[in-house]
């Protein structure tokens, strides 16, 4: 199934070729009614709907091929109302789904952007069930990999992000087929152009064949965020691009584009850490060695978690992932050490998911992120933690554990005493695979400027207008995906009518 699927994809990839409905094809003569900028998460949705409604769209995508992070994406989304609620029989509303949003992120995400995202996410998810997107087994589910909702109303597609793409790219490409859709594929949007007034006219484009202008009412910005740019990340954000995880093509474009026609950035201070990223080496931005999800819901922790100042910092079998995530978040670089014991080796299972004991032991003989020591004070110097906090914290435990005393941070899972050598360290970093800064937008998806006046015919959907829009200062359940396509959706009708 899964093979089947993915050679759909291919073939619809392939059935869209930039030699057929390229640049030679693109007539730079003509006024088109919507311009996209990138063809993927929401920009697909968002071409595909106002050609629906009856524009004349001209679509842009930089790659050779349409999808953008839905290549990578595990596409979880979340919506009240759907189909695949109601064959488990489970009751809910977009109320409730709002209220969950705003419990998890703790009311950081913008409110107007979350309920436009809840009214309509049930609608986008029922769209995708009658275009042949399969949940797996047993979703909606509550939760995966972040804090749970209070009811069933997330999923994952059978194949990941690929699953959503999969459902848009016949009807993308009976559209394209009438005509109504013109699809210019391994083109980039450079520029935008404006009149004197500001408004935004058209869309300058590069590709082999040269540059060109695009005449357009309305131009969307659907480019994706810029969790693969180092430099703009760290500029917007103030943090710096700890790991390379985001799609490659998530550059940043659109924010710059936006920037240049007077949009302003927001956001920034949104930015959210996940937790247990094992770096490849000292360096960043570093590729994912491999993953400790430190989510109790997960796993129970059995070792303790330190910074680098050799301090344990948080309560490490919190409920919510989230509050071990904003722990994380406040120590110095987002860097953090998980310590344990040989006994706990021994016990428990390994920290890292699918990984087997041995190969856990055997990582700290050579690689350069995992240290073993006879003695705790030579692990903290060999892991660059201070020694003797390290020292003192590890015997803090032991001592309140052998006690019976209650733990500082609140900890309720305390299975061991870490005393046994030889000891052990793994350096984890915080990072993200979104970028939290973005275009800001009002509740129509306008562009603003700094004074939050709109800047006309420029629209922005997906992560281009930032994770914390949706998302807040948090990993929400499919906070991202979600928006994206019902962001397209609700943005493509409503030009069509313009
Ligand atoms: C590994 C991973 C897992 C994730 N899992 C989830 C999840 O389960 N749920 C969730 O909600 N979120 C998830 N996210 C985040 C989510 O997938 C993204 O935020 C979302 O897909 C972004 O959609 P987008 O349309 O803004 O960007 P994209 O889907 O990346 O599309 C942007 C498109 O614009 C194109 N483009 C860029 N510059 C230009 C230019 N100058 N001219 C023309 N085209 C251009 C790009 O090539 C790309 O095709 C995940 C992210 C990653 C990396």
């Amino acid at each position: 199934m899964a093979h089947l699927k993915r050679r759909h994809l291919l073939t619809a990839a392939a059935t869209i070729p930039w030699w057929r409905f390229g640049a030679a094809r693109a007539d730079s003569s003509v006024h088109y009614d919507v311009i996209v900028i990138g063809g993927g998460t929401a920009g697909i949705p968002c071409a595909l709907f106002a050609a629906l409604g009856g524009a004349r769209v001209l679509l842009i995508e930089k790659s050779p091929a349409l999808g953008g992070t839905l290549f990578w994406s595990t596409g979880q989304i979340a919506g009240a109302g759907t189909v695949f609620q109601k064959r488990l029989g489970i009751s809910d509303t977009p109320q409730a789904h709002f209220d969950d949003c705003m419990r998890i992120n703790e009311g950081t995400a913008d409110p107007a952007l979350t309920r436009l995202t809840v009214n309509h996410a049930g609608e986008t998810i029922n769209w995708l069930a009658d275009h042949g997107f399969e949940v797996m087994d047993g979703h909606p589910v509550t939760g995966i990999g972040h804090d749970h909702f209070l009811t069933r109303r997330y999923q994952q597609g059978v194949d990941s992000g690929l699953s959503i793409l999969n459902a848009f790219l016949p009807s993308l490409e009976e559209q394209i087929a009438r005509g109504t859709i013109t699809l210019l594929t391994g083109t980039a949007a450079t520029d935008l152009t404006q009149d004197r007034t500001g408004a935004v006219t058209g869309v300058t484009a590069t590709n082999t064949a040269g540059t060109r202008d695009y005449r357009g009412g309305r131009v969307v910005i659907a480019a994706g965020g810029c969790a693969a740019n180092p430099r703009l990340f760290e500029e917007l954000h103030g943090v710096p691009l700890y790991a390379t995880t985001a799609y490659p093509t998530s550059l940043g474009d659109g924010l710059i584009l936006g920037m240049s026609a007077g949009g302003a950035i927001v956001g920034g201070e949104k930015y959210a850490s996940l937790p247990g990223l094992i770096p490849d080496g000292p360096r960043y931005p570093a590729q994912m060695f491999a993953w400790a999800p430190l989510n109790p819901a997960i796993r129970q922790p059995w070792e303790i978690l330190v910074n680098a100042r050799g301090e344990r910092f948080v309560r490490e079998d919190h409920p919510s992932v989230h509050q071990i995530e904003r722990g994380i978040y406040r120590q110095p670089g987002h860097r953090h050490w998980a310590v344990f014991d040989a006994a706990m080796l021994e016990k428990s299972d390994p920290i890292i998911p699918g990984w087997s004991r041995d190969r856990l032991a055997s990582e700290h003989l050579t690689h350069p992120m995992f240290y073993s020591a006879g003695s705790l004070r030579e692990l903290a110097f060999k892991a660059g933690i201070n020694p003797s906090v390290l020292a003192q914290n590890v015997a803090d435990y032991n001592q309140q554990l052998s006690a019976g005393a209650p733990d500082p941070f609140g900890r309720a899972y305390r299975p061991h005493a870490l005393s046994t050598p030889p000891f052990y360290g793994i350096a984890m970093q915080g990072w993200t695979l979104v970028s939290f800064a973005g275009l800001s937008v009002n509740g129509n998806l306008q562009v603003l400027d700094s004074q939050r006046r709109a800047v006309p015919n420029l629209f922005a959907i997906g992560e281009v207008i930032g994770a914390g829009a949706t998302s807040g200062a948090a990993y929400t359940n499919g906070m991202l995906v979600t928006p994206a396509i019902t962001f397209g959706r609700l943005l493509g009708s409503q030009l069509a009518r313009v």
